[in-house]
């Protein structure tokens, strides 16, 4: 009989950009890494580059956006481990038509609902009973300093001018879930917190941000090998804690 992996991690969105490196990240720290992609191709061509880096790391079939692929992930993890250690909801989308509150295309607005925050939600849902195993459960939601109302509110922020209704306002729920979900599992010691990765060079920008990709993780992976002296509820990015 094969001893079962210390601990596993489900990594949404992870064929590529933040996604892939957060599972390349865990793989390294020997964590079990499920790597979540809705393309096979694209997720089995990751998967495999990793397992030649030393990470122990399968592909796992999940798009945000397909209800039956969610249910169908939940049940092989629940198949092969019995239980999950670590959720990092990271898939993620920006839109062309998103723009500002009075000229976004609200058909835009809610394609960028459906992955960003409805999509993190069935994910989370469906997880939980596994998650719930867990000696030490993690969710990790990977949010956006473009989701924080304080940042969106000051003239004076860096990114004051990225005024994306759909895409801010789906980290801002995304946020919200973070809080609630926090508070909801705070006596079953799963620890719930939100990520911001900061302005990373992926092709969610066009290349054009300015950090790199293992700056951009850097947060989401600290969150998800937290030890159970580690917060709940909180939203921070790499080194520091930012405000909702
Ligand atoms: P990226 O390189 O575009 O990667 C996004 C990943 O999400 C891809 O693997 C993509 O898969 C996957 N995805 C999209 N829709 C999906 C769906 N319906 N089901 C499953 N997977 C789906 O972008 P990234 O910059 O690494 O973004 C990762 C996360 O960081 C996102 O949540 C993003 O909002 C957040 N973030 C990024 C930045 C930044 O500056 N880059 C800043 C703050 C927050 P495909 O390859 O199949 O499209």
């Amino acid at each position: 009989m094969t001893t079962p992996p210390a601990r596993i991690a489900l990594v949404t969105g992870a064929n590529k950009g933040i996604g892939l490196e957060i599972a390349r990240q865990l793989g390294r720290s020997g964590v079990h890494v499920l790597l979540g992609a809705r393309s096979a191709r694209l997720g089995e061509t990751a998967a495999a580059t990793l397992r030649s880096e030393g990470c122990d790391v399968r592909f796992l079939a999940i798009d945000l956006t397909a209800p039956a692929s969610i249910t169908a992930a939940a049940a092989a993890i629940s198949e092969g481990y019995g239980r999950l250690d670590v959720l990092v909801n990271n898939a993620g989308i920006t839109d062309q038509a998103d723009g500002p509150p009075s000229s976004c295309s609200m058909t835009s607005v809610r394609r960028i609902f459906d992955t960003n925050f409805f999509g993190s939600v069935a994910v989370t849902q469906a997880m939980l009973p596994l998650l719930r195993r867990s000696a030490a459960g993690r969710i990790v939601n990977v949010s956006s300093g473009l989701g924080s109302l304080t940042h969106n509110a000051d003239p004076s922020w860096e990114f004051a001018r990225v005024k994306l209704l759909g895409y801010n306002a789906s980290k801002t729920a995304l946020n919200m879930l973070t809080v609630q979900l926090a508070a909801e599992l705070r006596d079953a010691g799963i620890k719930v917190n939100a990520a911001d990765p900061g302005y990373t060079k992926t092709d969610l920008n066009g290349q054009r941000g300015t950090q790199t990709i293992p700056q951009g993780a850097a947060a989401a992976v600290h969150l998800a090998l937290l030890g159970n002296d580690g917060p709940t509820g909180g939203f921070f990015s790499a080194g520091r804690t930012e405000p909702w």
